[in-house]
């Protein structure tokens, strides 16, 4: 029988003794928010459900796949229909959460993978949180800067240098041409790199952001949700795209297997 790596098939008893191997709870996290005229809604969190289950599938005696948190942090999203957003101390509380019980179950290594870009800050404080309040070792990564990932990407990129893949871009639209294609329109792709780059701010998923950081309404950025060249997509570059990052979470749940708990130390 084969080794069963989601987390809402298991039963109770399956549960206790995942918690028991010390397999690495990955946690796929979200949002729900527009993607331009050629992308469904769902993109962030298809993608990274797509990837986390490929990566969770080949290391299934090793890792369990939680259920995602569907909704995240969008507020800039609001004026494009579709878009929906929870609050900033929701998502701490509710990630927070999800991590806590996960521990109070036995999992001592939590690993949350991000989809969408204005949750980055979130992931980093909740998996410190869950240090904090659990004692487990916790961390967050945006499955796009998973080991490999930015040099598979750089190695296929045909949109502009910085800026092509952003947001509805070859990135995203070229992975779920692999994942979907029957929901994307490429009918309707067109480049858009609207978001006004100045000395020290820039941002581009793969090339990475300017350091001066900031995130300004969507569609003062963007007319059609686009930023980026989704002109530039295939599901080649979609399928290339999903194995790297698939491996790269892989590369990521064995080095905390392989990490020892922290113990820490009072002073006083
Ligand atoms: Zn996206």
């Amino acid at each position: 029988m084969t080794t069963k790596y989601r987390y809402g098939e298991l039963t109770w008893p399956e549960v206790k003794a995942a918690a028991a191997q010390h397999r690495v709870a990955v946690i796929p996290i979200a949002t729900v928010e527009d993607h331009g005229p050629h992308l469904p809604i769902d993109t962030d969190l298809r993608l990274c459900n797509a990837v986390c289950e490929a990566a969770v599938e080949r290391s299934a005696d090793r890792a369990i796949l939680v259920p995602s948190i569907n909704h995240g942090y969008s507020p800039h999203h609001m004026d494009f229909p579709g878009a929906i957003t929870i609050g900033p101390h929701t998502l701490l509380d509710y990630g927070l959460d999800v991590c806590k019980s996960l521990a109070h179950h036995g999992f001592n290594k939590l690993l949350i993978v991000n989809g969408h870009g204005s949750n980055t800050p979130f992931v980093d404080i909740i998996a410190r949180l869950a240090v904090v309040h659990s004692g487990v070792l916790a961390a967050a990564v945006n499955y796009w800067n998973a080991p490999g990932v930015r040099d598979v990407a750089e190695g296929l990129r045909d949109s502009d240098k910085v800026g092509g893949m952003n947001h509805a871009c070859e990135f995203e639209t070229s992975l779920y041409l692999a994942i979907a294609p029957e929901l994307v329109d490429m009918n309707l792709a067109r480049r858009e790199l609207s978001h006004r780059p100045t000395e020290n701010y820039w941002t581009d998923l793969v090339a990475g952001d300017g350091p001066l950081v900031m995130m300004e309404p969507w569609s003062s950025l963007s007319q059609s949700g686009v930023m980026g060249d989704p002109t530039k997509a295939t599901a080649a570059k979609g399928r290339a795209l999903l194995e790297a990052a698939a491996d790269g979470i892989v590369t990521l749940i064995d080095e905390m297997l392989a990490r020892e708990p922290a113990i820490s130390v009072d002073h006083h």
